[in-house]
């Protein structure tokens, strides 16, 4: 099913985005307003509104394992990377579809 989602018409190529990995479940790409050197964004390939909205802890997991092989095997941020996921609006989340930014490439503040 196709939702009205910023980054569900990035998935489907609607939107030009930078990919640096794809696979079956996930994909990732540059964000476009970078705050660190890396800024990337992982999204599951289906479509999640928010963190509270997952529903399988297999799926989850596997997001996570994911996002740690992106940020090792293929950004090589060898000196260690800073998750954040934002949920639901007083979060600061802007675009409703369950992603993890990956920020690396310097030494981040707190
Ligand atoms: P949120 O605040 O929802 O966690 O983060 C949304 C992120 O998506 C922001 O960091 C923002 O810069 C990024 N973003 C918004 N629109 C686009 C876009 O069209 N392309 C890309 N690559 N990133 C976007
Ligand atoms: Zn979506």
């Amino acid at each position: 099913m196709m939702h009205d989602c910023l980054f569900c018409h990035i998935l489907a190529g609607e939107i030009p985005s930078e990919k640096v990995y794809e696979d079956d479940d996930v994909y990732a790409f540059n964000d476009i307003h970078p705050k660190a050197p890396t800024h990337v964004l992982v999204i599951p390939k289906q479509h999640i509104a928010t963190l509270d909205d997952a529903e399988d802890a297999m799926q989850l997991g596997l997001l996570m394992q994911k996002v740690s092989y992106i940020a090792n095997d293929v950004l090589k941020l060898e000196a260690g990377y800073r998750l954040i996921t934002n949920v639901r609006e007083g979060g600061g989340q802007v675009v409703f579809h369950l992603h993890v930014h990956i920020l690396g490439g310097k030494k981040l503040p707190f």
